[in-house]
């Protein structure tokens, strides 16, 4: 592959997963149908599935998909059983299904969304709902066959919510997405009712791949924005794994086409249409009808250039073929409407006896006319508003290639839209803007004017970069990334607190003759908020704290960066210890009064808090919290990409302000605290633990480190997130340290 993969992480060579490999798409590479009861099952080639093909050679994999038609339920064992010996396995859909996950959610909110068609989008949470439940069928049908530690490589828009249902039920699985469609920017995406729904659930995976480096750029800003989850530029962190993102442009059957090419029926259409359009040159569109494909952008610009040029009429013809597609859709008829009047229009206008300028298939047409088409072709004019890839681009230029057998080599030309994927990969052709009428108009001439030298190394440049990309490399090349990405996640798991050590925790609890716990709050007994006023504990929570702390010989010991008022108003009755403000203050599991810290300096306050209260002005949706020791300024709610930016300018200018105070300055998640020096949780701690033989401490921030660093060395450290060099087990999320927290209490409250 021509284009390098972003992610940084060391390729493979050689090394082939023992791993069994599972696909899954929306259709599964196959035609079912019935003819006369019997049925009809025939293996299709194209796209996916020629680029698995080499895959496959190497070790041969499992297909989980539709088979794109409705199948009675008293045929399906016998569609199931002959399904198998090709090693497809079925997901069933009926015809609401159909309507509602497919069409419903697919292609009438998420496919316009992300080609930017945001007055297409009809999003109904009905539809909504079976695209739930479809992915869960889909997922449910994976898990149902893929043995332990099996790879899942998943496939595009249909199958969004799939890997994190693997995921929660089998973590166990190496995990791929890739989209196959444009990611849209994040103000474009943030539109979408299910956002958060669709990220999550793509986050499940080990690795995912784009088209381009746009849509990995769009995707990681999605993630910010909308989860609040800050990417680096290869990966993002999420749920004590990370997420690989890599940039994987696919290309085309390269040896499919070749061998379609040499074809004797193809050098005979080539000779037909030589003979059809002797005279004339021919500029060439190949689409499937759809608005993303800007086919009335083309015919404009062409008649554009008529209109500067009339006497090309008679000497160009524009054969403009449209592959039928969702007519079923009423935006698609009525584009079909619109592109039939455009043709009228421009035939009527520039047309006249034995000339018609544009010539119109709507229908498909078989490879070898369409190779002949692409090989004899002056221009191949592909102007999408939007699009993914854009294989036809790619199929025109390995066509005109210098191929053995065949002559007359690079004859035309590619005019290509900047908003198609394959702009990136063919930066030779040119390129237009398709809103821009004059623009285009000036290249479509330029490209017939093109002088042969030019054309033919631009052609052959372009022709390089297309066999460079050629499908089988291309799923080899993620299929590395994706293993290298999950080799990362199952290597980092190993410190992950497994069933095995909750087990082993539980037992051990249950022993003990005295038993300590410290708990921090925020990230770890309760999921972070926007608004930190809104993470009230749950009632589930509370009862847990309770229980503990009921536990004969146990203290619980809650210990917050908060202010007391917050620890004293939502925890203060069950019998829990607090430490509050990092440990500046505290008080006993009985109530009663707050102790201080003695002897802390707190005279830079005055100063810190008018810088701080400068910037809260400044910059909108953040916040100063005022402690009795310490200040903290939040911009959780800020704009993310201008919170952090402000953020670092503060962190620096506070390191310069407070050079030889006793203040310390701590960098939390989007938070940025000042704290008196000597004032950290770990003091706290380590007063606690006398006469201890358990300890357990759970954490998710820097500031937790204290306490894991004054505990002794057989205390139990559980940090949230990834892994830090303080704490002996990472956990994903409070959630697990609920059920953790619960599965304490019912062990030591077991009878004996
Ligand atoms: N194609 C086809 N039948 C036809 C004309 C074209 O199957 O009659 C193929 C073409 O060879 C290309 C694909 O349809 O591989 C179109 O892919 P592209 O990425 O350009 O657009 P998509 O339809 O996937 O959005």
């Amino acid at each position: 592959m021509s284009q390098p993969s972003e992610s940084p992480i060391a390729e493979s060579p050689g090394r082939t997963s023992p791993r069994p490999l599972w696909i899954a798409s929306n259709r599964l590479p196959v035609s079912l149908g019935f003819a006369d009861g019997e049925l009809h099952a025939t293996r299709s080639s194209g796209g996916l599935a020629a680029a698995l093909q080499g895959v496959a050679e190497g070790a041969p994999f499992d297909w989980v998909g539709w088979p794109g038609c409705p199948v009675p339920e008293d045929r399906r064992d016998e569609v199931r059983e002959r399904l198998a010996e090709e090693r497809l396995v079925p997901v069933f859909l009926d015809e609401e299904d159909e309507e509602l996950y497919y069409h419903g959610i697919a292609n009438q909110a998420i496919w316009p969304l992300f080609h930017y068609f945001v007055d297409k989008v009809d999003f109904q949470e009905r539809a909504w709902q079976r695209y739930v439940e479809v992915n869960q069928r889909f997922a449910d049908t994976i898990l149902g066959a893929a043995p332990e530690g099996a790879r899942i490589w998943i496939h595009d828009f249909h199958l969004m919510l799939v890997p994190r249902l693997l995921r929660q039920a089998r973590p166990d699985l190496e995990i791929g997405f890739f989209l196959h469609i444009p990611f849209p920017s994040s103000e474009i995406y943030r539109l979408l009712p299910a956002r958060e729904d669709l990220l999550l659930g793509v986050l499940g995976c080990d690795y995912v791949g784009f088209h381009t480096h746009d849509y990995a750029r769009h995707f990681r800003s999605a993630c910010l924005r909308v989860l609040g989850l800050a990417a680096e530029h290869d990966g993002v962190r999420f749920e004590g794994r990370r997420v690989g993102i890599g940039v994987h442009p696919i290309g085309i059957d390269v040896q499919g086409f070749e061998r379609t090419l040499t074809a004797p029926r193809t050098s005979s259409l080539v000779e037909e249409l030589k003979d059809r359009y002797r005279g004339r040159r021919l500029i060439l569109g190949v689409e499937r009808l759809d608005y993303t494909k800007g086919v009335a952008h083309k015919l404009r610009a062409f008649e554009r250039v008529l209109e500067r040029r009339p006497e090309l009429a008679s000497e160009v013809a524009l054969l403009q073929v449209i592959v039928p597609s969702r007519l079923k859709n009423p935006d698609y008829a009525a584009l079909k409407r619109e592109i039939d009047e455009c043709v009228g229009r421009l035939n009527g206008r520039y047309g006249s006896p034995g000339v018609t300028p544009v010539e119109y298939m709507h229908r498909s047409v078989d490879p070898e006319q369409l190779a002949a088409l692409y090989r004899f072709a002056d221009v191949c004019l592909v102007t999408p508003v939007r699009d993914g890839m854009n294989l036809v681009a790619q199929e025109f230029v390995l066509c005109q290639d210098e191929i053995e057998g065949l002559g007359d080599p690079w004859r035309g030309m590619l005019v290509l839209s900047e908003f198609a994927g394959a702009a990136h990969v063919l930066a030779r052709a040119l390129l237009v803007n398709p809103w821009n009428l004059e623009q285009s108009a000036d290249l479509l001439e330029d490209a017939l004017d093109m002088p042969p030298d030019e054309r033919a190394e631009r052609m052959r440049t372009m022709a390089d970069q297309v066999r460079a990309l050629e499908c089988t490399t291309w799923a080899r090349h993620f299929l590395d990334r994706q293993w290298a990405a999950a080799d990362a996640n199952q290597s980092h798991a190993v410190v992950a607190l497994g069933r095995d050590d909750e087990a082993e925790l539980c037992e051990s609890f249950a022993r003990a003759a005295k038993r300590v716990l410290f708990l921090d709050y925020d990230g770890t007994l309760r999921e972070i908020v926007r608004s930190p006023e809104d993470a009230v504990p749950s009632a589930e929570l509370l009862e847990v704290l309770a229980g503990l702390s009921a536990l004969p010989h146990t203290e619980v010991h809650v210990v917050s960066g908060r202010h007391r008022r917050d620890l004293e108003q939502w925890l203060g009755g069950l019998g829990v210890a607090l430490c509050a403000e990092h440990g500046f203050a505290w008080r006993s599991r009985d109530g009663g009064e707050w102790e201080e810290n003695p002897g802390i300096d707190l005279s830079w306050i005055p100063r810190v808090r008018s810088l701080l209260s400068g910037v809260t002005d400044e910059v909108p949706g953040t916040r100063l919290e005022v402690k009795p020791c310490a200040l903290a300024w939040h911009y959780r709610m800020a704009d993310p990409d201008y919170g952090a930016w402000r953020a670092r300018e503060l962190h620096s200018q506070l390191q310069h302000n407070l050079a030889n105070l006793p203040a310390e300055i701590v960098h939390g998640h989007r938070v940025i605290e000042v704290r008196a020096a000597g004032v950290h949780k770990g003091g706290y701690v380590a007063r606690q633990i006398d006469g201890a033989d358990w300890v357990l401490c759970v954490g998710d921030d820097r500031t937790d480190l204290d306490m894991y660093r004054a505990l002794p060395p057989e205390a139990h450290t559980i940090h949230v997130g990834v892994s830090v060099a303080d704490a002996r087990f990472t956990i994903p999320s409070p959630a697990r340290v609920r059920g953790l927290l619960r599965k304490l209490l019912e062990a030591a409250s077991k009878p004996a």
